[in-house]
């Protein structure tokens, strides 16, 4: 008897997300997000080689620390304590090499004379090349050796998956929707029936700046590349934001940081939401009222940028001057993207101003 095998059933295919429904998960979601970090706090440890003796006689540890730092300071491993045990550090094995031919134990002898007979043995090993950040690093690290260690609670928050409260997401959530419902406004001029991929998929991008400290959309932007070089959403957002403030560079429509049709049509989807800015000041009558810098808003100090794609270099660099406090993207873009993709241009340490970057909304 023959066996009748089934064919196999074709799976049938998940019908694709509307944009207005993929809206309200980007709005209702309850997922946290995560903090974009340099890589000091994701890569793996990185390790040196040094120089270790075991000493003959515990009692005399301290003497011979006393030497050691010294004679043989350690420098760039000062983040590591200099005995364990029966163990010192001695130097590192490229400090050696750089400074004589010798070996350990002839430095040791010629150079140290006071500590020629306090070790019964030389040994090279690895330990961290640099600190500790996170009590995980550190925990790692005592595996191997002791180290200094003073654990920062706002990284340590940063860097676990609860960084923000369940009201602060819902207000981080809500903003990035309405990046979403920006491209949403303009795309269905175009088209009916708009899906999730004719966002996902395609250049569309939109960005929203926030002021946290009056919970204030200030500006809005939507891509305009396609007639203009340089005019992505962020660069347009940027110069939403100085017209707020009596600059702004470009004649767009957006006289205000915000198209007036764009704004009720947002009105309407989030009710809730508010706009507008502090009152602008410039310098002169903050002078003269005897006012502090910070009672006005000064291009986008303290502010919050949400959009839809990860900005390209043009677009972090203009957020870095602008200086933006915190970005807020949705999607990665694997091909320009600036603060994951390609590079984290906000953990550049030459650069004069940081922002704090978030992700994963879906
Ligand atoms: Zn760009």
């Amino acid at each position: 008897m023959t066996e009748v095998t089934e064919p196999p059933t074709k799976k049938p295919k998940m019908a694709e997300a509307s944009l207005e429904n993929f809206i309200e998960n980007i709005k209702n979601s309850k997922k946290n997000l995560m903090a974009i970090l340099s890589d000091e706090f994701t890569k793996p440890t990185q390790f040196t080689q040094v120089y270790v003796g075991g000493v003959n006689n515990v009692q005399d540890l301290s003497k011979i620390i006393m030497t050691l730092n010294e004679k043989l300071p350690l420098k760039e491993l000062q983040h590591l304590k200099r005995a364990r045990k029966h163990e010192v550090i001695l130097c590192s094995v490229q400090y050696l090499n750089t400074q004589t031919q010798k070996t350990i134990q002839e430095y040791i002898k010629e150079d140290v004379y006071e500590l020629k007979d306090a070790f019964k043995y030389f040994k090279v090993t690895s330990l961290p090349a640099v600190p500790p950040k996170l009590k995980k690093q550190q925990q790692e690290f005592s595996r191997v050796w002791s180290c200094n260690f003073h654990p920062n609670a706002y990284l340590e928050k940063l860097c676990g998956d609860q960084f923000f409260s369940i009201n602060e997401l819902i207000e981080h959530r809500c903003y990035m929707a309405i990046a979403f419902e920006v491209a949403n406004y303009y795309l269905s001029k175009l088209k009916d029936n708009l899906l999730m991929s004719d966002v996902s998929e395609s250049n569309v991008n939109a960005t929203v700046v926030v002021d946290p400290t009056i919970k204030s959309v200030v500006a809005i932007s939507y891509d305009n590349r396609e007639n203009h070089p340089t005019q992505h959403s962020a660069m347009l957002a940027i110069d939403n934001v100085a017209k707020t403030q009596n600059g702004g560079a470009w004649n767009t429509a957006d006289k205000s940081g915000i198209d007036n049709e764009l704004q009720s049509h947002i009105k309407k989807k989030f009710a809730n939401v508010k706009f507008g800015t502090r009152n602008y000041l410039t310098k002169e009558v903050l002078n003269e009222q005897k006012k502090n810098a910070s009672e006005s808003p000064y291009l986008c100090t303290g502010y919050y940028v949400y959009m839809i794609r990860e900005p390209c270099v043009m677009c972090s660099m203009g957020l870095v001057h602008a200086r933006a406090n915190r970005v807020f993207f949705c999607f990665k873009n694997n091909l320009k993207g600036a603060l994951s993709s390609k590079t984290k241009l906000h953990c550049v340490p030459s650069l004069n101003h940081h922002f704090e970057v978030f992700t994963e909304f879906l």
